[in-house]
């Protein structure tokens, strides 16, 4: 459910027509709606309520300032991997202690930045880490909290490139090696053991997994107690998937449910850290067309947005709805949407019906909110594109587009040149 809706001919974000938010920023942009995120954020929040949660939004999945502030002044929390992330969430004014940092290479620096912001946990991914941690924290004279992430050796059955809870992945710490490492754990003085948790992956349709994941949780969470462990939270990572076409997600009420069943009688603090199901569907892609031209058996619509903009397509094939800004009722025709990037990866869809846009129109790439503008970059010397927020009537730039001088920040000429 979003707030992305035609109104006679017209799309609309909430109340406030896209042509005239083109008209007045230029394109290409990226567009969210107020309405959708904090809908989406509190329905998933609210399927929780009977339970002691915590909801920490996935930054990566998002992490522009205002979309972050949103959840602060909602009670959310965070879920961080890098120390630029954690800087983000703090500049938002997300509590610290409702942030968790995990990742597999949290650098020394990062886990003083983390320290010093008096973060609630690490989700610790290593041995070494571990090690480097509880010395850190030594140093500056403080206790690090953690959970040990554990990789519960599940089949999420997503993109492979979206899994992250099997044994062949980079992630977390072997189920069976898991206690040795809590072990360990309690013979650091500078560490304070709190919590379990796990991330299996992202666009889960499948509540499956989820729940095998959990109770391999629960069991270890058991071996624990018997240890005299004191574990106050389970952390279940994100992963619930979206409709970017046809998928079927489970809704979060039904997720909620099926967890819940598992964890009722645990007196413990559930976290989870959703990313694509609060925002994935609440951002688009605006763009315009620039050019049409067809070959012998193909026809392109191109575009002002590419690859750069939004990498998805292209990096994971997957599938986003395209949508005329304004309605046309001519026939639909098969093309392929393309931006201006010299890569022929630079596509976002292939060989699919669309109205017969030409140049001077507006197109809307949609479920753009999640791992898009986060994923942006500078290929080609592109500047990054602008972003903006609408609320009811109101509309406002959450990010200015990028200009020529912020793309050669920092750069300098070397004094032998
Ligand atoms: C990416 C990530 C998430 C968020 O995943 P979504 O599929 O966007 O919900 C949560 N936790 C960790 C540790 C992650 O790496």
């Amino acid at each position: 459910m979003h707030y992305f809706v035609y109104k006679n001919d017209d799309l609309y974000c909430e109340n406030v027509p896209i042509a005239d938010i083109a008209e007045q920023i230029g394109t290409p942009f990226y567009l969210y709606s107020y309405a959708t995120i904090t809908r989406h954020f509190r329905v998933f929040g609210d399927a929780f309520n009977d339970l002691d949660h915590l909801t920490c939004f996935s930054v990566k999945s998002n992490s522009s300032l205002a979309i972050l502030r949103i959840f602060a002044l909602h009670g959310g929390g965070a879920d961080v991997v890098s120390g630029g992330e954690l800087f983000r969430a703090l500049r938002a004014g997300i509590a610290p202690d409702k942030i968790v940092y995990s990742g597999v290479g949290k650098t020394l620096e990062e886990m003083k930045l983390a320290l010093n912001s008096n973060i609630l946990m690490f989700n610790v991914e290593s041995d070494q880490e571990l090690q480097l941690l509880n010395i850190t924290a030594k140093d500056m004279g403080c206790k690090a909290t953690i959970a040990i992430r554990i990789n519960p050796e599940v089949e999420p059955k997503t993109h492979p490139y979206l899994a992250t809870g099997h044994s062949e992945n980079k992630f977390g710490i072997p189920l069976k090696d898991s206690l040795n490492t809590y072990e360990s754990a309690k013979q650091l003085e500078n560490i304070d053991v709190k919590g379990i948790s796990c991330h299996i992956g992202s666009q889960l349709t499948d509540i499956d997994p989820f729940l095998e994941a959990l109770r391999k949780l629960k069991d270890i969470l058991k071996e624990l107690t018997k240890m005299a462990f004191d574990i106050k939270f389970l952390n279940l990572g994100g992963g619930l998937g979206i409709t970017y076409s046809n998928e079927k997600p489970p809704h979060p009420l039904e997720y909620a449910k099926a967890l819940k069943e598992i964890i009722r009688k645990d007196n413990i603090t559930l976290i989870l850290e959703p990313g694509r199901v609060i925002i994935g569907n609440a951002g688009i892609l605006v763009t315009r067309v620039l050019y049409t031209k067809s070959t012998k058996n193909k026809r392109f619509i191109i575009v002002d947005a590419g690859m750069n903009d939004l990498i998805r397509p292209t990096l994971y094939n997957s599938f986003h709805a395209i949508q005329p800004v304004k309605m046309t009722h001519s026939e639909m025709l098969v093309a392929d949407l393309v931006g201006p990037v010299c890569e022929t990866g630079d596509f976002f869809v292939k060989d699919k019906k669309m109205p017969p846009f030409k140049s001077g129109d507006l197109v809307a790439i949609m479920s753009a909110g999640a791992y898009s503008f986060s994923m942006a970059s500078n290929y080609n010397s592109r500047p990054r594109p602008a972003e903006v927020m609408v609320k009811g009537k109101l509309f406002s730039l959450i990010r200015s587009r990028e200009t020529y001088n912020d793309l050669i920040h920092g750069e300098v000429f070397p004094k032998f040149l």
